[in-house]
This record gives C-alpha cells, sequence and structure tokens, in this order.
C-alpha cells in the first residue's frame, strides 16, 4: 500500500501508482465518506490539509474533527439538501458553500461528486472540493474595484442604504446619514434599529414598502414622511431593490433616497392655494362640488340630512362702498370667522365668491336641528362689528336646500339653495328660506309656538312618557323621562321642536318643573311598589347655567319620596363649553344633592378627554348617531369602540341609545357597554303602559 494514500482500514482500494500521484498533488481534495451526519470521510488526499487546515488524519473516520464541522454552519443544510436531492436522483452534484478552517477562516469551496455504491454495496460519496478563494490577480481587481465603488457610494450626493428584512440598516453613507441628522453612517445605523417604528411617520409604511418589494421586486419613487433624528419631520424619495445571492437567496434591500422636503411643501403650497381663499383662510369653490357630493354619499348612507345654505351679505356693497375696500375685506374676515365657529367640525365653509358663502351642513338626523343652527348662523352674523372704528350691523339672507327632499345630486341642490337664497332676500333679508316651502311654513310656525305653549303650560297640557333603559341580560335598571306635548290645536309636538323655543323664551324652567314632577312622582311610585329604579330627567343647557336647578331639584327632593340616587339628570356637553368655572361649580352643587350625572348625547360635539376627566360625571350616553349604522359602518365602529373603552376606563357607566336593531345590541353589549336604550326595547311610553312592562322587567326585543 502506497505511504502516500491515507486508507480507512475497513476497505480494500487498490490504487495504482500513478493515480496515488495523480489525487495527491491536485490542488484541492479528493474524498470518499459515508453519506451520513457527520460525512465521515474514508477516505482523502493530501489535499486536505492545505484545503482545510487539518491533517487527513484528523478528518479520517472523525478522527479529530467531522466535516460536517468543517462546513459553514449556515451553509450545512442546503449542502446537504443538495447533495442527497443529486444521490436519490443519480446524478452528479456541484455545489458552493463555505466551510471553516483549522484557523477560523472562512473559504469558500467548489464541490462536485457523485453517489456510488460501494465494494461492499453500501452508498457512498466520492467527490473533489477545491478552494474558490479568488487568485491574487482577481484580489485586486476586486480591490480596486471595491475602492472605486466605495468612493462613488460616499460621496453621492443621494442617499444610499441596505436594510436587512427586519428593518435594520447594513450600511449607509454619509449623505443618507447627513438627511436623517446623523453625524456618521455608523450613528445612523446604531441608533435607527426598527426602520418601520422609528423611521416612518405613518408606521404602516415600512409594511407597504416590503409589500411592494414582494410583489414587484423593487419600489420607484416610494413617497414617506419621517422623522430626522431630532424629531423634526422631512419628506423622501425611496429607490430600491432586493439583493440576492447566487442561489435566489434574500440578502438585502438596497436603494437611494432624496429629501423632496422642499418640493412637497411648494406642492402643498399650491395645493392649499388652489384650494383656498386667501383673504378668509376658508376653503374656495374648487372643491364645493366634491366636499358636497362626499356628503351626499355619506348622508343617503345614515340616512341622514343634509343641507347646504348659500349665505349672502345685506349690506356688504354699502360698506365696501363707503368705507373702502380694507374695511369690506375685515368684513368678509370677521364673517368667516363666525361662520366657522358657530359650526360643527363635520360641517364645511366655503367661500363662494364676493360675499357669497356656502355652508355644508352634515350628518343631520333632525331637521329641527338644522332650523336651530341656521338661526343660530343669522345672530351671529347680525351681532354688531367694529369697521373703521364704528360699529356696524350686517345682516344675512340665507337660502337652503335639504338632501334628500331638495335634490338628490350637488347640482340641484345647489340651484335649489340659491333660489332659495333669492327668495329670503326678497323677504326682506336677515332671514333665512328653505326651498321647500312647507319647511319655511315650520319655521314660521315657531314663532307662534312659543305662544301656544304659555297656553299649553296653564292647561296642563304637558306629560311625561318614559323609556326604559336596559343592562345586557336585557332587564330594566332604569328610565328616561320625555316631555310629550299633544297639542288640541297643533297636535302632537315633537320635543325637539318645542325644547329650543322654552329655552330661548325662558318657559323651560316652569316646563322642567312640571316634568320632573311628574317624572319623580310616578318613580317614586314604582319604586315603592317594583323595587329600585334610576329615573332619568334631561336639563337643558340654560336651565341648567342659570342655577335655578339646584334649589328648584331640592325642593323638588323634599316633596317626592324618592332617594336622591335613584335620580340622574342628563345634560349635554354644550353647557360643560362655555364658563367652565360655573359648570362645574353647579355640578358639584348638584352631587352634593345626591344625584348621578349623565352626559347626554355624547360623541356629537367637542367630546373630550379632558372634560370626562375634570367634571363629576357618572354616566355617558352615547349619540344615537354612533349607534345609527355601528353594524356596517366601519368609521362609526370605530368611534363607538373608542368612546366605550374612554368611558369604560374613566369608570363611568357607559349607556348606549338609540338601539334599534339586535346587531347593534350585540355590537355594543360585545364591546362592553353597560346599558342601552332604544326602540329595540321599547318607545317612550306613558306611565300607565310602562307599569305594566315594569311588572315583567325583562323585555323581549321586538
Ligand atoms: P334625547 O335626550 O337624546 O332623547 C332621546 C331621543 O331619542 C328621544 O326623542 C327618544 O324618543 C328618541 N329615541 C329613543 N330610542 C330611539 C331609537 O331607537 N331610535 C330613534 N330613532 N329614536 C329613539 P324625543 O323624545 O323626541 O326627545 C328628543 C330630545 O328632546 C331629547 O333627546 C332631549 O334632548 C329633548 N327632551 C325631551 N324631553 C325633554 C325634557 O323634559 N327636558 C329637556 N330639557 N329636554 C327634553
Ligand atoms: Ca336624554
Ligand atoms: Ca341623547
Amino acid at each position: 500500500m502506497s505511504p502516500h494514500v491515507s486508507l480507512n482500514s475497513e476497505i480494500q482500494v487498490d490504487p495504482s501508482r500513478i493515480l496515488d500521484t495523480l489525487v495527491n498533488n491536485l490542488d484541492g481534495m479528493v474524498y470518499r465518506c459515508r453519506c451520513d451526519l457527520n460525512w465521515s470521510m474514508l477516505f482523502v488526499s493530501h489535499g486536505c490539509f492545505a484545503l482545510t487546515g487539518y491533517t487527513p488524519e484528523a478528518l479520517l473516520s472523525n478522527g479529530y474533527i467531522t466535516y460536517e464541522q468543517i462546513t459553514h454552519p449556515d451553509d450545512r443544510l442546503r449542502v446537504r439538501h443538495e447533495i442527497e436531492r443529486a444521490i436519490t436522483s443519480g446524478k452528479r452534484f456541484s455545489v458552493h458553500y463555505r466551510i471553516i478552517t483549522s484557523l477560523d477562516q472562512i473559504k469558500w469551496v467548489h464541490e462536485r461528486g457523485i453517489g456510488v455504491l460501494d465494494e461492499s454495496g453500501e452508498m457512498v460519496v466520492e467527490g473533489f472540493i477545491e478552494d474558490e478563494t479568488m487568485n491574487k490577480k482577481t484580489v485586486e481587481a476586486l480591490q480596486n474595484a471595491e475602492h472605486y465603488y466605495r468612493n462613488l457610494v460616499e460621496n453621492a450626493a443621494v442617499g444610499i442604504f441596505q436594510t436587512s428584512m427586519d428593518g435594520h440598516y447594513l450600511s449607509a453613507n454619509p449623505t443618507l446619514a447627513r438627511i436623517y441628522g446623523y453625524d456618521t453612517p455608523d450613528e445612523l445605523i446604531h441608533a435607527l434599529a426598527d426602520i418601520g417604528r422609528q423611521l416612518y411617520v405613518d408606521v404602516k409604511r415600512r409594511n407597504e414598502f416590503r409589500h411592494q418589494m414582494r410583489t414587484d421586486g423593487e419600489v420607484i419613487n416610494f413617497e414617506s414622511e419621517i422623522y430626522r433624528r431630532d424629531g423634526s419631520k422631512i419628506w423622501i424619495s425611496e429607490n430600491a431593490h432586493i439583493v440576492r445571492d447566487v442561489n435566489g437567496t434574500f440578502v438585502c434591500y438596497e436603494g437611494t433616497v432624496h429629501d423632496i422636503t422642499e418640493r412637497k411643501h411648494h406642492q402643498s403650497l399650491l395645493e392649499r392655494q388652489a384650494n383656498y381663499d386667501v383673504l378668509t383662510g376658508l376653503l374656495n369653490r374648487n372643491l364645493l362640488h366634491q366636499l358636497l357630493e362626499q356628503g351626499i354619499a355619506r348622508a343617503e348612507r345614515m340616512s341622514y340630512y343634509l343641507a347646504v345654505v348659500f349665505v349672502d351679505l345685506d349690506n356688504f356693497k354699502f360698506i365696501n362702498d363707503s368705507l373702502g375696500h380694507a374695511a369690506g375685506d375685515n368684513l368678509l374676515v370677521e364673517v368667516a370667522a363666525r361662520l366657522r365657529g358657530c359650526l360643527r367640525a363635520s360641517d364645511i365653509v366655503i367661500r363662494q365668491g364676493g360675499d357669497e358663502f356656502v355652508l355644508v351642513l352634515n350628518d343631520h338626523y333632525r331637521l329641527n336641528s338644522i332650523i336651530s343652527l341656521l338661526e343660530r348662523v343669522l345672530a351671529e352674523i347680525s351681532e354688531p362689528v367694529l369697521l373703521a372704528e364704528r360699529e356696524y350691523q350686517v345682516g344675512a339672507s340665507l337660502g337652503t336646500a335639504i338632501f334628500p327632499q331638495d335634490g338628490s345630486d350637488a347640482q340641484t341642490l345647489l340651484k335649489h339653495a340659491d333660489s332659495a337664497m333669492y327668495a329670503a332676500k326678497s323677504k326682506g333679508r336677515n332671514n333665512f328660506q328653505f326651498y321647500t316651502s312647507e319647511l319655511n311654513k315650520v319655521a314660521d310656525e315657531r314663532l307662534n309656538l312659543e305662544n301656544a305653549m304659555r297656553g299649553a303650560l296653564e292647561q296642563d297640557e304637558f306629560e311625561v312618557y318614559f323609556q326604559p333603559k336596559v343592562d345586557a341580560a336585557q332587564r330594566i335598571v332604569g328610565l328616561e323621562a320625555l316631555a310629550r306635548w299633544n297639542s288640541p290645536e297643533w297636535g302632537g309636538i315633537s320635543p325637539d321642536r318645542f325644547i329650543p323655543i322654552a329655552e330661548e323664551s325662558g318657559l323651560i324652567i316652569p316646563l322642567t318643573e312640571i316634568i320632573m314632577h311628574k317624572a319623580f312622582t310616578a318613580a317614586a311610585r314604582w319604586n315603592a311598589e317594583l323595587g329600585p329604579l334610576q329615573i332619568a330627567v334631561n336639563l337643558s343647557p340654560k336651565l341648567f347655567l342659570s342655577d335655578e336647578i339646584v334649589h328648584r331639584l331640592a325642593a323638588q327632593l323634599q316633596q317626592v319620596d324618592l332617594p336622591p340616587a335613584r335620580i340622574e339628570l342628563e345634560i349635554t356637553e354644550s353647557v360643560l363649553l362655555g364658563d367652565t368655572e360655573r359648570a362645574v361649580y353647579i355640578l358639584h352643587e348638584l352631587k352634593k344633592l345626591g344625584v348621578a350625572l349623565a352626559m347626554d348625547d355624547f360623541g356629537t360635539g367637542y367630546s373630550s378627554l379632558s372634560y370626562l376627566r375634570r367634571f363629576p360625571l357618572d354616566i355617558i350616553k352615547i349619540d344615537r348617531s354612533l349607534v345609527t349604522g355601528i353594524e356596517y359602518e366601519e368609521e362609526v365602529a370605530k368611534i363607538a369602540r373608542a368612546v366605550i373603552s374612554l368611558g369604560q376606563s374613566l369608570g363611568k357607566v357607559v349607556v348606549a341609545e338609540g338601539v334599534e336593531n339586535q346587531a347593534q345590541f350585540e355590537f355594543l353589549s360585545s364591546q362592553g357597554c353597560h346599558e342601552f336604550q332604544g326602540y329595540l326595547f321599547a318607545k317612550p311610553l306613558p306611565a300607565a303602559e310602562l307599569t305594566q312592562l315594569l311588572q315583567q322587567r325583562t323585555i323581549q326585543p321586538a
């Protein structure tokens, strides 16, 4: 046996001398190994040492180390997979991978081989492994190329990066560091360990980046707003692609970054100039159609009313001509501010041109709330304005068209609002007109209603209906007292109509007195006969703030045999918006009496966390507009969910009103709402009918 050939003693090979010399002088390692987990070597040529740094003896029969161990851990699986696949299909294999030498160096090698049956019929692998590390010349060329590209990257005017799939930087050039506000690329790489969360202002942006990469393999002009190191925001545009290795495996994302902040600012300035009125800062007519169409679509979906209002100032020409343009401009700015001030966030104010404004009032589910709003707009505009050091009174003529009755598209509604506005002008200015004559009648009747109410209070025409509130198990836990007026002359009149008038005329005080008296008397009887029951009464804002209410309530409580703890007072958030110190004082006085306080119509106005914390409220009633559509309108559901969890986290009882179907009830109760009120359980009922219902106590939904 040749002294140059290392042989495993088990196997009798008979190598010829020529073969022996050849094998042992090759640059590389000839081998035969078992197909086992160690790639146990049965034969290795002398090239083993030069290749791996281990002597043949060390490797043979896994004497000191196994070939599996020499294979780079990251490549082991792939190599095994490829070799086994070739063996199974009886084919040759050729695989590139890394090994770790005895000196801990990493070397790229190229292995070729084939599975064969040995003399005893066992499957073994025979092959040849050679060093792939380049020769000196190639190395030099590569170094030059690297130097060249490094220079290019370092001095490029654009930011250049490589990032990993999970979102950290593998490399960055100095320009990128500068764009992002870092002194060096190293600082950037260190600080931005989670690109998705730290870099993009919109946290979904990184996922969108990855998604586009997955589907297209690249992103082009990918524009995002990002945070710089100091927290300031800038806009960037990215171009990037995926880098893969020879085997097609993902290596990194690589790309460039441009700072496009200036362009963006310029662009948004242009957009603003295009869509806003320079003088008043209101929207100009450009977006009117579009916004109106959107409003109509929403109103249709939600069964809301939408109002388009043309506002035309009455004395503008006079002021402009006699006081000059500067005064005219001041007047327009003042009117714009007043309009904005008396509308809600969901309403739109547009300067149509000259002294004409258009209002789009969204999300009203009562025509009466539109009428109240128009009255307010008119009153606001009629307040004196200081111009050229003198006070002037300017009125306006308002024309209103309502979706759906006055038109179902933007065009028609605008046309009809315009003609209603002319009707208002010819009616003698400073008034509003509806396109539909019936609505004008409604507005006129308001005036007469006040007189009728005075009579009605004397004739005791006001009644109280009671609407049950139920818990999640649909047991009645409380009642809301609601005023009813059945006038012999006018028929049934909704509280939405007479309450605002009662407020304005001061009749609300005697009215509330009557309602409280009737409600408490009935509740005292039910409490005595049928067990504990909460009774809620509505308090209108003006009455509340007059603080009449505190001693009037105290007096009432003395008259009826009802513990204060059974009483809830429902107030609306408008009482908390004005003189808050006074409101806080009154609320605390009421709490001292021992009654519970509920925030009515929550979610419609300025509902804010701060007042929920500051005011001693026990209950919040989620407004009907946040319940209607909750089962199919994602936006509504989201707000409702947020309101409920807000209420819960502040320890309030959360009540939903206007629950009309089972789906709404289920959604609300799954979100943890505590109590429910609405037609699904019962409409407001007169006391006699309610007694029956209370005897059953549990309600089977209709
Ligand atoms: P509110 O306090 O928000 O009362 C709830 C209103 O929603 C009631 O209208 C009730 O009948 C109605 N409602 C209840 N469940 C449903 C439902 O499932 N679907 C629908 N579509 N509506 C439902 P109502 O009785 O016409 O009262 C209207 C408003 O008038 C009340 O709104 C309240 O702000 C005011 N109001 C009523 N009575 C009084 C009162 O005695 N004093 C004061 N200050 N205001 C009152
Ligand atoms: Ca209420
Ligand atoms: Ca309400």
